[in-house]
Parts: C-alpha cells; structure tokens; sequence
C-alpha cells in the first residue's frame, strides 16, 4: 500500500508542474483553475480564476472547461492537492495542464497580485442552494443573477408567475411597470395580488409581494403608461425586458426602443387556450415588427377586455418567459431566438415555428431609421403572421 509521500510522488512524475513566475506569463492566456476548499477560496486567490474544490473536480470540469485542449494552470494552497488534480484533469483527457509549484501561498508571498473574489453571504448560500449544486449555475452565475436587472412591462397575467420566479431565483434588480390597480377581476390570473390588495396601484402591490418572498433583491416600481416621452428613459440600463404587455401600440413602441437601447426582449402573449414566446434579441435575431409587421385592421377585432384567458395559461407562458430570462443572465442554453414557441392548452401541445429577420424590416434592417413615437390606441387581440398564424394578446 502506497504512503501519502509515495502516492504524490508519483503523481508529480506523471504531469507537469511550473513555477509561479512562468505560471503568471501565462495569465490572460491560460485558464486558471483553483482547487482549494471555498473558505480557502474566499480569503483571495488569482484574479480571474475559476474555482473546483478538488472533490468537485471530476464532476464539474467538464460544464467549466468543455475544451479539453484548453491551457490549464492548477494551483491549491501548497502544490500538492493541485498536483492530483493535474493528474486526474490527463486522466479525463485535458491535455495542456500543468500545477503550479508553491500554490497559492507562494504567489502571494512573492507579492504577485491576487484578490478577493467576491462570495455569497451564508443567507444567500442557503437561499440558494439548489442553483448552487448545478454547475451551469453556481456560485458565478448566482453573483451574476444578483447583479443582473430585468425590466417586466406589465404586473398582469404574464408579469405575476414571471416576476414571482425571477425574484425568487435571486435576479438583483427587478423593475416593474404598470399603470393600472388591482380590480377583483385580475385575481383569476394575475396571483401577485390578493383580495386584500383590490384598489391597491398594481406596482405596489407587486412590490410588496416580491419583497415579501425575497427581501434580498431591489424591486423598482413604475406607476405609469410607457409611452414615447419615457419609454428609453425607463428601459435603460436593464440586461433583459420581459414584455407581458396586451397591446399592439406597446409592443411597437417596446420593440422600437430595445433595438436603439439594444436590449433583449422575451416577448409573450396569451389568448383564450393559447399561448406563445420567442426573444427579440436585437440585431442577431428577427425584431416584432419582422414577426408582425402591422397590426390588423381595428375593424375585424373585438375589443381585448372581451377575450377571455384561461386562468392558469399565463402561468404556463409567463413561467418560460421567467426561464429565458434566466437563460440570457446566465449565457447557458438555447435561447428562443428566431423561434415561436406556440402552446395549445386544450391540446396540451407545444410546436416551434421558426421566425426569420426580414431584411426590408422598417426598424431593424440596415440603413432603417428607428422614430420613437406614439402610436394609435388600439385593441386588437387578433394579428397574423405571414405563414398564417394568428398571434394572440389579451
Ligand atoms: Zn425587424
């Protein structure tokens, strides 16, 4: 049986070590992996390094660094527990890996730069745990979920299972915009409000509830209409916009504004049993005005406070806005850029239907010039895509 000596003798035999002098003329270029434990981590390490506790490193190496080519330098505090991780990364395939000589405490005794990553309080470990343990989330994408700020237009149908999710899942800042107030009404659906918040301004009452599931992100309220005199004023500055509003005019004027400001929107909308989401993600994929490029004439739709919802569809919808959302802070996943995603609730089916950028786009072709303006105060619940297929609103 091979002592602790023997067994790191033979691992350093089998891989590459380097001093930290020739690890640091590889900074920028190479990936910088530490192994150590996370209180050892959270007292300063490399900058910019990504950090695998070395009991993590089989299981989670290969989400960090997909490309087994990748120039990797290990260090730990020491030398030794990066010299086994070295060994396991060949093992697992990675073929440019080398440990650093000294670790950690060599580095900063040399005086070479080092800082102190930033963590999560013990709170927000545990409030977050379950993103925590997936390594596509973790303790780097829940610090960039903190810091990200999502704008919601509207705290209705769409905006309550939305705003309740992204809120709950940690997203920083949270804004939401809304000109209206509870009605009893809105409580089929709209499950931020509650009978006791009837009357209440609707921003309001969705700040309350949100803060009251999680009192560690920023809620900032807009009571007001969006309209061409403040809409680029109050989208500015957020990562992503969920757009949750009922009507044509909003929606050309939201498009319009996210393309100048150049801010993804997750679009949906829900009608009686249907519903749909896609991105607009601007200048990568189609804009709404390449979707829909004119809303339908008043004169064949009935007004939208006569279409009726099913209570639970915007849940459905709202909840894979919330998603996508997480998805574009994240950088992980597929986004719903260029795709319709179309739900039937009677059916309890899902179809894709792809949606391509019109190059004669009035708003987001080249050389098209974007006007922000007002825009006539229909209320159509009925537009049609070019292939045919109705788009619904409420
Ligand atoms: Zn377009």
């Amino acid at each position: 049986m091979p002592s602790y000596r023997e067994l790191l003798a033979q691992a350093k035999q089998h891989i590459r070590e380097v001093q930290p002098a020739d690890a640091e003329a590889r900074l920028g270029e190479a990936v910088f992996l530490d192994v150590r434990e996370p209180d050892e981590y959270e007292q300063g390490a490399l900058p910019g390094s990504i950090h695998i506790p070395r009991g993590f490193l089989e299981a989670q190496i290969e989400n960090r660094v997909p490309d087994r080519a990748a120039p990797i330098v290990v260090y730990c505090a020491g030398g030794n527990r990066s010299a086994f991780a070295a060994e396991t990364l060949q093992a697992l395939g990675y073929t440019d890996v080398v440990s650093m000589i000294g670790g950690f405490n060599r580095w900063k005794d040399d005086g070479r730069a080092w800082s102190t990553p930033r963590a999560l309080t013990p709170d927000q470990r545990n409030r977050y745990q379950r993103h925590l343990s997936m390594p596509e989330v973790g303790v780097e994408g829940q610090l960039k979920l903190l810091d990200a700020s999502v704008l919601l237009i509207g705290a209705g149908g769409l905006g309550s299972p939305a705003a309740l999710y992204l809120a709950a899942a940690g997203v920083g800042r949270i804004g939401i915009l809304d000109m209206d107030e509870v009605d009893s009404s809105n409580l089929q659906r709209q499950i931020l409000h509650n009978e006791e918040r009837i009357g209440m301004r609707k921003v309001d009452s969705a700040t309350k509830t949100l803060q009251a599931l999680n009192p560690d992100i920023e809620v900032v309220g807009y009571d007001t209409r969006l309209g061409a005199d403040n809409i680029l004023d109050i989208i500015d500055g957020y990562d992503v916009i969920v757009d949750g509003a009922d009507n044509f005019p909003t929606r050309y004027l939201l498009n319009d504004a996210s393309l100048l400001k150049r801010i993804p929107v997750v679009h949906g909308s829900i009608f009686r049993f249907d519903g749909m989401v896609t991105i607009f993600s601007p200048y990568e994929g189609p804009c709404y005005r390449c979707m829909v490029p004119e809303p339908p004439p008043a004169e064949l739709a009935p007004s939208c406070a006569e279409a009726g919802v099913l209570g639970v569809l915007p849940g459905i919808i709202g909840s894979i806005q919330a998603v996508e959302a997480l998805k574009l802070v994240l950088e992980i996943g597929e986004p719903l850029v260029g795709r319709l995603l179309v739900y039937d609730a009677l059916e309890q089916s899902f179809r894709e239907l792809k949606v391509n950028r019109d190059p004669q786009c009035p708003a987001c072709s080249d050389g098209a010039e974007i006007v922000i303006a007002e825009y006539d105060e229909h209320c159509l619940p009925h537009a049609v895509l070019r292939d045919g297929t109705e788009v619904g609103t409420h």
